[in-house]
């Protein structure tokens, strides 16, 4: 299969791996098939994209190569981007200082204003426009040399690049304007919404993902703006640098309860009372018949007084009594209301480490099974933890 290699292929591996894997050639190791440096970056590239590690330059390797994708690379550049570089500040002015003639100025702002908007909803950010002047994020469509000593490759290939938070240049995102940008996915032409929404998670912090299903996998894929959420990977990187999104407001959030839309964190009963839980608050109704319409509430730490943060999950084991309450890799057992209950880790049931939180639990006492829903995955427990 070698054999049908041109030497335009050759080169362009070679590009490739000098730009995305920091591969560095010498003068006489140019236009040779084999170098033993060559090799290890193309093993390093085909684990990234999952294509095995043959240090061959087969078909598959080369198509990927041939790929629009992200001009960032794909391995971190230590000298470049020492520690972990984020914004001091949670709320971020971008400006942007130079559009691209292929879509309408409102088109280019609604198509950052979406992208902005993702990385929002993921964390406690906040993104201002800024018309003039200074500001953190600067945003430009250019082409070719630009100043930065990352000139751009004309049409496909590379198609933005973005730089980490810092001052001046940091944070900075430019787009190749060779490229014709586009709204909406057409037959020819790039998806802007989809190119910047990969750049800014750049522009916050965030480097190349693994995980094909991510934003932040080096490779072109259109992704829908109305509908498009963030992949749990992406979210995961977003919380790491700025944490968990601030929490609703919980007066705001219980004038909402008879919103269709509205939804629980999680169910159980504790002794003769049913409990409803959301965010830091908690809703009760008796189980008595006599009283079945009366409803009380008031913050979860007020009836639970050991329990502070939004629950995840809760199941109740008449048998003994005694309910579990999950929150995080936390876990309390509450016997009665008002009582400090004791708590351990989800650990402690066998879960693996890379498991942060119980989605949702439910004890059945016919078959005296308790399951544990996490992602698409379930657990039965107990003797022992079986994940089915
Ligand atoms: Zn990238
Ligand atoms: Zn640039």
């Amino acid at each position: 299969m070698r054999s049908r290699l041109s030497s335009e292929d050759v080169q362009l591996a070679e590009e490739y791996l000098e730009q995305f894997y920091h591969l560095k050639l010498s003068g006489g190791s140019r236009r040779k098939r084999h170098t033993p440096a060559m090799e290890e970056k193309l093993k390093e590239m085909q684990q990234f994209f999952g294509l095995g590690d043959s240090g061959l330059l087969d078909p598959q390797t080369l198509a990927i190569m041939k790929q629009a994708r992200c001009g960032i690379p794909d391995v971190e550049n230590v000298s470049l981007y020492p520690g972990q570089p984020r914004w001091k500040n949670r709320t971020i002015t971008y400006r942007i200082a130079k559009y691209t003639s292929d879509l309408t100025r409102k088109e280019v702002e609604t198509a950052f204003r979406l992208a902005f908007k993702l990385w929002s909803d993921a964390a406690p950010l906040k993104f201002v426009r800024a018309n003039h002047g200074e500001a953190d994020i600067v945003i430009t469509f250019t082409r070719k040399a630009h100043g930065d000593f990352f000139p751009f490759d004309g049409p496909k290939g590379v198609l933005a690049h973005a730089f980490e938070p810092g001052e001046d240049i940091g944070g900075d995102v430019h787009f190749d304007d060779d490229e014709l940008w586009t709204v909406g996915r057409r037959q020819s032409g790039y998806d802007l919404f989809t190119v910047a929404a990969h750049e800014l998670g750049h522009s916050l912090g965030l480097s190349h993902s693994k995980d094909p299903s991510a934003l932040m996998f080096p490779k072109y894929k259109f992704l829908n703006s109305v509908k498009y959420k963030l992949s749990e990977d992406d979210i995961l990187g977003i919380q790491t640098l700025y944490g968990k999104p601030t929490k609703t407001d919980d007066k705001l959030l219980i004038s909402k309860k008879c919103d269709p839309n509205f939804s629980l964190d999680a169910v159980a009963v504790v002794g003769e009372e049913i409990l409803f839980f959301k965010n830091s608050y908690l809703w009760l109704r008796t189980t008595w018949k006599s009283y079945w319409n009366k409803l009380r509430e008031g913050p979860i730490s007020k009836f639970l007084p050991s329990i502070i943060s939004p629950v995840d999950a809760a199941y109740d084991l008449p048998a003994k009594g005694a309910t579990y309450i999950f929150t995080g890799p936390k876990y309390w057992v509450v016997q009665t209301l008002g009582t400090k209950g004791y708590y351990g880790s989800i650990y402690d049931y066998g879960f693996p480490v890379s498991l942060r939180k119980i989605d949702a639990a439910v004890h059945i006492n016919k078959y005296n099974k308790t399951y544990f829903f996490t992602g698409y995955e379930y657990y039965r427990c107990c003797s022992s933890l079986q994940r089915i």
